[in-house]
């Protein structure tokens, strides 16, 4: 087996569902939740798993496992993207559903947090093949989700096109049209503006409201010129190349970036346009032009100002966390940083900004998206980035605050702890609201 497959394989050994769990913990303890009710927020509402049969070109039937997880619905219906991945999981696909729920509480929308995944390699099949694994997908889910209910959305290998082909099945389903089902869908058919981007520009206004943040506590480094922040990105997909576009766009300095074949570096800058654009006409961003091809383990040692994760879950661990060169880390990955990881990170004096807080660029356009179609009234992209500014900007200084208060009694508190704090104490109050726990 090549190095790199074995790699991979590292990545998946823990399993992210005890991670969520033992986060959920931490901050339990934080708040002085009881053990009921910590076991009351753990617990998953919903499990759905389907054997899903899809007739391949060749004439021969293949089977797919697909699983959605619904977790909490205290605050609003359920809502997450599906995932195509080989990879995918029971307790994987329970973890994103946990973290989806704290991710929009943190950043004050009406959901609770769903997901969803097939057991594919999308890469081996056609493009006809895609088509009739995701109307088979939504065959499964229709009875499951709907605007009030349960909201899917894209994920990793699943794009707007995808979206498409789901809604159309479902409406099909139903009987009539119903757009506000799914989001992320292409605009054509009820999509929003700044969607594509959303999840890579919220990440860049967090990182811009953290770099505030530290300039107002007279950090020096981070009151450098824009030009001379570094910064090294891990996973050049959709939210890496819109997060690398952005944050260059505005002024910082991308010196790397990465995909599943390998990272490249260029201490004198990358132009993410230019690089994406390579990879559209070769597949990978691997031998680009005058950079040095390093690993992408390499790329999470490289000595620089900002690391983001925007490929997968538990790629920092405790195995390279004190490894890791950055000051800051922006996890725009679900869970790219494992709980043993974290104290690894606040030991050593590097902030990392959670993926909660972080990676709500995408489901914050989501919410607008589904607003949007619910009224039947579309709004233009400066109004999308303005209202997305605002959500993420006032989120991220609520977490900043929280976190000045949680340090003067706990020396050990991160932005972990002071943004997963705020969200669970928003989703206990909403359970508290409807009933459905008792006070401590
Ligand atoms: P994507 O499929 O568009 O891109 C994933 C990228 O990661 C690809 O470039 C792939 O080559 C790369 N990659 C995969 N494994 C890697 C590895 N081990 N090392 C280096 N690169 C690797 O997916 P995406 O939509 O960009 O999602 C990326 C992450 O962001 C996921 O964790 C996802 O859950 C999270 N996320 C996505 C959104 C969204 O709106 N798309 C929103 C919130 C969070």
């Amino acid at each position: 087996m090549a190095e790199s497959t074995n790699n991979l394989k590292l990545l998946y050994m823990s399993d992210p569902y005890k991670n969520a769990l033992t986060q959920l913990k931490k901050v339990g303890e934080e708040l002085n939740l009881d053990e009921k009710m910590i076991a009351q927020l753990s617990q998953i509402d919903n499990f759905y798993q389907s054997t899903i049969k899809i007739k391949m070109d060749d004439g021969k039937t293949k089977q797919f496992k697909a699983f959605r997880s619904q977790h909490n619905d205290a605050c609003g219906p359920y809502k997450g993207g599906i995932r195509f991945h080989p990879h995918v999981s029971e307790e994987e696909v329970k973890a994103l559903s946990m973290w989806m729920t704290w991710k929009c509480a943190a950043v004050g929308i009406p959901y609770g947090g769903g997901k969803g995944g097939v057991i594919v390699n999308p890469k081996e099949l056609s493009q006809m093949e895609l088509e009739r694994l995701s109307r088979a997908y939504a065959d499964f889910i229709t009875p499951f989700i709907g605007p009030w209910k349960d909201i899917p959305a894209p994920d990793v290998n699943t794009n707007s096109q995808v979206m498409a082909w789901m809604l159309d099945e479902y409406e099909k389903n139903i009987g009539f049209h119903q757009p506000a089902a799914f989001t992320g869908k292409p605009i054509a058919i009820g999509g929003s503006q700044g969607r594509t981007q959303a999840t890579g520009l919220g990440g860049v206004y967090v990182l811009e409201s953290f770099l505030n943040y530290l300039q107002s506590k007279n950090i020096k480094w981070a009151k450098k010129d824009k030009k001379d922040i570094t910064i090294a990105i891990q996973g050049f997909g959709n939210v890496g190349y819109y997060f690398a576009q952005e944050a260059s766009e505005r002024g910082y300095k991308i010196i790397a970036l990465s995909d599943t074949q390998g990272a490249i570096k260029n201490t004198a800058g990358l132009s993410p346009r230019a690089v994406k654009e390579y990879k559209r006409n070769t597949g990978s961003v691997k031998n680009f032009q005058e950079v040095e091809n390093i690993s992408n383990e390499d790329l999470l040692k490289l000595d620089i100002d900002v690391l983001v994760p925007a490929a997968l879950e538990n790629v920092i661990t405790k195995k390279n966390a004190a490894k890791i060169g950055a000051k800051i880390i922006v996890e725009m990955a679900n869970g790219p940083v494992t709980p043993e990881a974290d104290t690894i990170l606040t030991k050593k004096g590097i902030y990392s900004v959670p993926d909660i807080l972080s990676n709500a660029g995408g489901v914050t356009v989501s919410y607008f998206e589904w607003t949007q179609d619910l009224q039947g009234y579309f709004w233009e992209e400066r109004d999308v980035e303005m209202k997305l500014e605002k959500i993420m900007s006032q989120a991220s200084q609520l977490v900043w605050e929280n976190f000045d208060v949680l340090k003067k009694k706990n020396k050990k508190a991160n932005l972990r702890l002071a943004a997963y704090a705020l969200a669970v104490q928003r989703v206990v109050e909403a359970m508290l609201l409807r009933g459905e726990i008792n006070k401590n």
